[in-house]
Order: C-alpha cells, then structure tokens, then sequence
C-alpha cells in the first residue's frame, strides 16, 4: 500500500472515502503533494469515484478546490460528503457543482460505537436489472466500471454508476448467521434486524 501522508482512504464499496489529515486551510502550500498524492491513488486504483469528506470543515480553500476540479477533468468522478452550508453555497454559486457533486453521497462517522450490540456489515453489491431479459443480477460492488455477465441469460451488463445509483437493492450476509441478505437501498446505514437471526446488524457503504 502505498503511504500518503495527507489524508486516510477507506474503501467503500464502489468509492473510495477521503478524509483530510489535518486541518484543510493548511494545505495551501502542500497544493502540488495533495494532488500528487490523491493521483497517484486515483491512478494505482482505477479509481472512479471519489468522495471527500468534510466533515469538521467549514471552509474549502480555493487551492484544495483546485485539485480536485483537477481530479474530475482527469476523469475521476469527485464528490463532497458532509459540507457545510457555507462550502455548499460557494459550490452553487459558483456552479462548480457541476462537476464536483455536493453531499449526494451520504458518509457516516469513521470511529466505531464502542459498547453496541450493532453489528456492522460492509456492503457487498448491488442488484442490477439486465437489460435484455429483465432477470435481476446481483453484480459484485467492485465491478465498477466494468461489465458483469446476467446470470440468467449470460448477457453483458455495464456496470454504471448510474446504473448502480438506480439500483434499488443492495446485498450483504448477515455475520451471525452467514445469510446473504437482499435488503432495500434505503435500508442502507440504518439499524435493522436479520431477518434470518434476528441479529441487530447495519449494513453500511463504510465499515
Ligand atoms: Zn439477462
Ligand atoms: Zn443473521
């Protein structure tokens, strides 16, 4: 794994989560090592989706703005999780968020709740409609950008993140009782009980 000294990644299922190291206004003389850095992951990962979290941040500093307009004109699909209402405002004011997607992506707290019975379950895909036969596939949340085959008909699937943003079902197995659950996406990060045993579990896009 490479070392990138401004900021933790965790992988999230189809995105990948960034959170800043320190304070954000103080980058503005490590401009060219953020966008060094955040590269280098986007290009050693294929990454495709990429989600800041702001959490902590009242303010985007034009400098750090600056990469990651960079990032999105390289391809790389950029999103802003928990802005504030202030970052939010600058964004629509000054239309950026046309290419930069402001809090449509939902990121909850890093640290686990120490002392809950919760159990916390990653994400494992989505259940995506083929086009051809209208079978329902559930296509594994690391196919981004890929194409996954129907288990139906063996037609292609492409694998989009519109096509995974419309997906109205996601998939998980429960950890106590190793039952792969199909649950609604609104379900998603939200207490709930198996279905199966009863446990209480969270299926979560972060862990
Ligand atoms: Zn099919
Ligand atoms: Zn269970």
């Amino acid at each position: 794994m490479p070392k990138f000294d401004l900021f933790e990644i965790r992988e999230a299922g189809t995105v990948s989560i960034v959170r800043f190291m320190q304070q954000i206004d103080d980058f503005s003389h490590r401009t060219s090592d953020l966008h060094e850095q955040l590269s280098r992951f986007v290009g050693d990962n294929e990454c495709l989706k990429l989600v800041i979290d702001l959490r902590d941040t009242t303010y985007l500093p034009s400098s750090v703005l600056g990469v990651l307009i960079q990032l999105h004109n390289a391809g790389c699909e950029v999103h802003l999780a928990n802005a504030s209402e202030d970052v939010a405002e600058v964004m629509q004011v000054t239309q950026l968020n046309r290419m930069i997607h402001v809090n449509e992506t939902e990121v909850g707290p890093w640290e686990e709740v120490s002392g809950s019975e919760l159990l916390r379950v990653p994400l494992e895909g989505y259940a995506l409609t083929c086009p051809e036969c209208l079978h329902e596939t559930q296509v594994d949340k690391h196919l981004l950008g890929k194409r996954a085959t129907c288990s139906q008909c063996s037609g292609e699937l492409s694998v989009t993140t519109e096509a995974i943003r419309e997906a109205s079902h996601v998939f998980a197995t429960c950890p106590a009782c190793m039952t792969q659950l199909r649950v609604r996406r609104d379900e998603l990060n939200v207490g709930m009980s198996c279905p199966q045993c009863d446990a209480l579990i969270e299926i979560r896009v972060i862990v």
